[in-house]
Order: C-alpha cells, then structure tokens, then sequence
C-alpha cells in the first residue's frame, strides 16, 4: 500500500477477480471478450450481436439514473453512490451492473479528481481507469485531431470547397486543462506552413466526436453521425460537413475500437461498463448509450449516472439520451451531501466541516428544486443522503426528517465507509420506486424550437424567468433555422454550482435571466450547444493543482491520485 489517500489505499489493497470471472459474472460470451490486461476488457459489439449472451432471467431490466444536488467544488459522491447501490442491488441478489463515464484527464490534475468513486464504492483497477485506460480518449483526440489537420490542409491545398477560414466550427482538442490553448494563431511561418487563422483548443470531453461515441448505437450510426459534423462554413455561408471532405471512413477507423464499451469491476464483485466521458456542464454528461443499453439488456438493474445535478446530466440524460436511446429509467437517486446543503444554507467552504444544523436544513431548498425537477419528468426520485466522516448526527437526522415531512423517499448513504452494506437501505427503495409505475416523459418538445425549448428548460429546471439571447445567440439561431436545424434538442452549457449561470447564485433562486450568448450546432451529435454565462470548454488548473502531490513511489506504484 503506496498511499495516504484513502481511494488510492482501499483500490490498491483489493483483490480483483479476473476480467473473464467478471465477463462471465455479466452473461458476456469469451468470444466477446477482448482483454486488456488481467482486470479490463474491451467487449466486441459485433461479436456480441452474433452471439447470445445470456441474459437475465426474470425479464426485469430496470434502469436507476443517479444525479445530484448542486455540488461543491469536491463532488458529493455521485459516482461512490453509483458504484455503492450497484454492489448492494448485488448483495440483495439482484443480477447487476453499473454504467460509468471515463474519466477525463485535463481535471484530475487540477481540483476535481478522478472519478472513480471512493471509499469503499469503487470501480478499479482505480489506476488504469483514471489515467489512460484502454486509450478511448487518446483515439477520440486522434480523431478529432485529424479531422482539423485535414480541414486546415484542404484550406492550405486550394481549398476547392471554398471554405471561410473565419467561420471553422471545428476546434483540436486536448486531455489536459490548458487555459494558455483557449485561443491561438495557427499557419504562421510562410505558404508552406498553412494558412494563418485564429484558433483554439478545446478539452476532448466537449469534443463533438465524444459526443457522437457516445450517442452512437453501432460502428455505422458513428460513421453517419461523423459524415453529417458540420466543420464550418464557405464564403457564401454553407455548410461544409466531413462528408463534404470525403473523410467520414478515415475519422471512423481511428474510432472503431474506441466503440466497444470497458468491462471493469466494482470492488464488491459487480461488472461495470466504464466508456466515454462528455462533460455534463460543457456537453450532455452521460457514458455511451452502448454501455447503458447493453449493461441494461443483460442485467436485471443498471445503475448509470449523468454528471452533475438535475439541471445538468440528469435533464440532458433524460432529454437527449434516453430521447435517442429510446431508455426510459424506472427510478432516479438525487445525492445529496450535508456539506452542500450547508453550503447552500450560507456556510463558508472552508467552515463547511463545523457542525451547523440550521444551515443544512436551510439548504435544503436546493435539494428541494432537484426533487421536483426530477418530478417534472414524471418519476419520483429516492434522496441518498452521501454520509462523511464529519457530518453529525444531528445534521443527518434533521436532513431525513425535513424528508420524511414532504413525503420524499430519503435513505442514508454509507456506501464510502461500508460499501454496498452501507446502502441496502437505499436500494431497497430505489426497488420500492420501480413498482411506483410513474409515467416517464421528457420535458420540451424538440419541434417547438430551439427558443421555445430553452425557455422551458429555464423556466422548469433553472427557476429564471426568461431566456436572453446575447453576443452571436440571436444571429446563430437566425443561421440555425436557415439550415433547419432548429429543431433539435438543446444541450446547454452552464455553471454546475448555481441553477442560474451564475455560479455564486447558491440555494434555489428563482426571477433571474438566463444569458445565452452563443448555439453552436452539433448536428453529427444531433444536438445544438447553448453556451451560458461563463462557461468555458476548456478548462484552467488551480493555483494549487493536484497534480502536486502525485507521482510514483519506490515500487513504481501510483501516489497521490483521487
Ligand atoms: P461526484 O461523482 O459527485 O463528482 P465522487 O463520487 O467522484 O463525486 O466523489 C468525490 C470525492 O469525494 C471522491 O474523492 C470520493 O472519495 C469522496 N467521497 C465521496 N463520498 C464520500 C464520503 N461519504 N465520505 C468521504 N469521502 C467521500
């Protein structure tokens, strides 16, 4: 054991089983089976297709989507609580399995972490999963990287296509939080070196190809979702797709490994499909849908999780994935954390370990928005109330019996200290859900407009009360309906710490304006891109980023990581 960190300890203490037991565990045939190592495989969904996995017996294939209340910079454990009510959906004998989103790189140097889980509920090998993995990201970047290096050269070899090197849609990409990249001048140095335009990077998790694996349903759809990307416009302002480049095969082969979902491990022995990444604050923040649909075919219940609150991952899972998934999820978890209702409740963050009942109880009212966001799409969520050394008693019983008092499902959480013990309770509930029958729906209609399905999402989910288009907004949506593509759902881009776009609006605000200030349509992804507020696509790292305390010790074993 190579680490103070509790994550790093526990994930390098366990004893994994092999990735065959595993596979084996999961109905998935050997045949199907490409390993990668000892303890991850990549599952082949041809050879799946031609085989006949065996499939859970009682034909109950129940869908739990886990998301959160407003968090801390921390996280409040959505990925522990994910991990932790699959392995007690095990131990209660229900054949399970999880569906995760692989972790970016860029973040875990800088304040987040990995995303792993912790504690006691953990996928692993933890190592492997938060660094390279089996290289779906690095092949993403590939990918989107030779798809800009083949723009810029059509630019550089004539340009036959008459592309408008001010209007370039397409941006390189890189796993690493690089706030110098955000904009820069590229071709500079004579005819030989390209043609000099302004540029920028973008982290590979807003990529639109790591949107499009992960909406995907097979090696086909990913190649006609990346034919239709539009790269950018000609001088007369049409669109210039991959297609139009003759390029969609090229983008496609690098791809068409990066397609097979990761079968990994949680540490109670319970098979976890770890595949694609995208951001729920700067993308639609949910694993691929081939993970979710094959994990669901062949397990009684799947766990997934979308990133962030149900303003985020869970409105984007369940209007945009489950929309072209055609998944209907039978219960939702909405974690939620002492520390973040006192947070909400007017606490410092660096008071937040203090004791403090009134302000838990008083945040309580950003909880309380979650609730019934999750309620406007007709199901009715179980709270798991993520337990941490230093929240009392005290603050946890009056968090449960505020609950308890509305008549919301509510159970404690002890996945981090006891595993999935430490959530029988809960999975016991989110199982009482499942017979709740509620009639699941999205929220906006597509056809109603990009405007119109803004303002709902504002209205409903963000408590603001209007929508303002800002900057190119007004000018991209008039380019948007000239292209018909104003009729898609919208994935927007905004600040995970506020239900506003403001990130220092905490609690549950209600009258403010949503500032929409650009659309950028992804119509190999299917979606158009509502950027809000501040937010970037390409992260920055702290002043003191994590990656100072990591490194390797003297048996080479990894340190500092979380
Ligand atoms: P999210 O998925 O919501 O971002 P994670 O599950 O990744 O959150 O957890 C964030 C961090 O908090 C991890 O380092 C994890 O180990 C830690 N953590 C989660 N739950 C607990 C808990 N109950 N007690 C202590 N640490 C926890």
């Amino acid at each position: 054991m190579s680490s103070e960190n509790p994550d790093l300890a526990i994930a390098q203490a366990a004893t994994l089983e092999p990735i065959e037991t595993i596979a084996a565990r999961a109905g998935i045939p050997a045949e199907a089976l490409i390993p990668y190592g000892r303890t991850k495989a990549k599952v082949d969904l041809r050879a799946l297709a031609a085989s006949t996995p065996t499939r859970s017996g009682d034909g109950e294939h129940r869908l739990v989507l886990v998301t959160a209340m407003s968090p801390t910079p921390a996280g409040e454990g959505k990925s522990t609580t994910t991990v932790g009510l699959a392995d007690a959906f095990t131990l209660r004998g229900r054949r399970t399995m999880v569906a995760l989103r692989e972790p970016a790189l860029g973040p875990i140097m800088g304040i987040k972490g990995g995303a792993t889980g912790g504690g006691y509920a953990q996928v692993v090998p933890m190592e492997d999963i938060n660094l390279h993995f089996t290289g779906d990201f690095h092949a993403i970047q590939i990918a989107n990287n030779t798809l800009a290096a083949l723009v810029d050269n059509h630019i550089q070899q004539g340009n036959a296509l008459g592309i408008d090197p001010r209007r370039l849609q397409i941006k390189r990409v890189v796993d690493v939080n690089d706030r110098a990249l955000r904009h820069v001048v590229i071709g500079l140095g004579g005819p030989l070196q390209g043609v000099p335009r302004e540029d920028g990077f973008d982290i590979v998790v807003a990529s639109e190809i790591m949107a499009i694996l992960c909406l995907a349903r097979d090696i086909h759809d990913l190649q006609r979702r990346i034919a239709a990307m539009v790269v950018g416009f000609t001088y007369d302002r049409e669109a210039v797709t991959v297609a139009d480049l003759r390029v969609e095969g090229a983008i496609t082969l690098l791809l068409k490994d990066a397609i097979n979902p990761n079968l990994v491990q949680t540490l109670g022995g319970t098979p976890a499909l770890v595949h694609g990444g995208p951001f729920a604050n700067i993308a639609h923040g949910c694993n691929s849908l081939t993970a979710t649909a094959l994990a669901q075919s062949l397990s009684e219940v799947t766990v997934t999780e979308a990133g962030f609150g149900s303003d985020l991952g869970a409105e984007k899972f369940l209007d945009i994935t489950a929309r072209f998934g055609r998944l209907t999820p039978d219960a939702v978890v909405v974690v939620a954390t002492v520390r973040a209702l006192k947070m909400h409740g007017g606490v410092a963050r660096t008071e937040l370990d203090r004791e403090d009942v009134e302000a838990a109880l008083a945040g309580t009212a950003n909880l309380h928005r979650h609730v019934e966001n999750i309620r406007g799409f007709g199901l009715e969520p179980v709270i798991a109330l993520n337990r941490f050394p230093n929240d009392t008693d005290a603050e946890l019983e009056a968090v449960l019996a505020w609950a308890g008092e509305r008549g919301f499902r509510a159970a404690r959480s002890e996945v981090w200290a006891r595993g999935g013990e430490g959530a029988l309770d809960l999975a016991d509930q989110v199982a009482a859900a499942f017979e709740d029958g509620g009639a699941f729906r999205h929220l906006y209609d597509p056809c109603d407009g990009i405007e119109a399905s803004l303002t709902t999402i504002a209205t409903r989910i963000y408590g603001a009360d209007r929508v303002e288009l800002e900057g190119r907004a007004p000018a991209q949506l008039r380019m948007l309906a000239r292209h018909g593509w104003d009729r898609l759902p919208v994935c927007v881009a905004k600040t995970q710490y506020s239900f506003s776009d403001d990130p220092t609006l905490l609690g549950a605000p209600s009258g403010h304006v949503l500032h929409v200030r650009d659309l950028v349509p992804k119509i190999g992804a299917g979606f158009v891109v509502a950027l809000t507020g501040d937010i970037m696509t390409m992260p920055g790292l702290p002043r003191e980023p994590a990656a100072l305390r990591m490194g390797v010790d003297a048996e080479g074993n990894a340190v500092g990581l979380f």
